[in-house]
């Protein structure tokens, strides 16, 4: 039997095991929104980050930004 658990940010279902390394997060991405580590190193986004107090628009916005980041960034993101 499979637990499927929503990602906090995003709301996609994620299936809980092993190959879900960011659950209960889909991604890494989502896992860096929630817990905002990148806001601090860009003031380039304005949308709050109190957690918990973010519509789904803000969330979907908030994507929307990190994609934008991401583009310009790339490789060094994700980089451990
Ligand atoms: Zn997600």
């Amino acid at each position: 039997m499979t637990t499927i658990v929503k990602c906090p940010t995003c709301q996609k279902s994620v299936e809980w095991s092993e190959k879900s390394e960011f659950r209960p997060f889909c991604s890494k991405r989502c896992q860096l929104i929630d817990l905002g580590d990148w806001s601090d190193e860009s003031n380039k986004i304005s949308t709050p980050m109190k957690s918990g107090e973010l519509t789904q628009q803000d969330t979907e916005s908030l994507i929307e930004d990190i994609e934008a980041m991401l583009a310009k960034n790339d490789d060094s993101f994700f980089k451990e």
